[in-house]
């Protein structure tokens, strides 16, 4: 027989796309604006990636830093 392999889509539901953080995410985002983030590190290659609470809220800390650079810029 046969050992089936885990399929690691089904892991990423579970857990933080952030490595090392292995907490149930609660948002879902597109990895792009993630990977913008540098204190963020990810794991896997999805282009969706999970952030649970935590990771989120650094998430948007550190994304309404670049805005507010954004309009300074301006
Ligand atoms: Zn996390």
């Amino acid at each position: 027989m046969k050992r089936r392999e885990i399929s690691l889509s089904n892991e990423d539901k579970e857990m933080c796309s952030v490595s090392g953080c292995g907490k149930p995410p609660k948002r879902s985002l597109p990895r792009k604006r993630v990977e913008k983030v540098g204190s963020l590190t990810l794991q896997g290659s999805n282009r969706k990636v999970h952030l649970c609470s935590d990771c989120y809220r650094i998430f948007k800390k550190e994304t309404k830093k670049d805005r507010a650079m954004e309009s300074l810029g301006r």
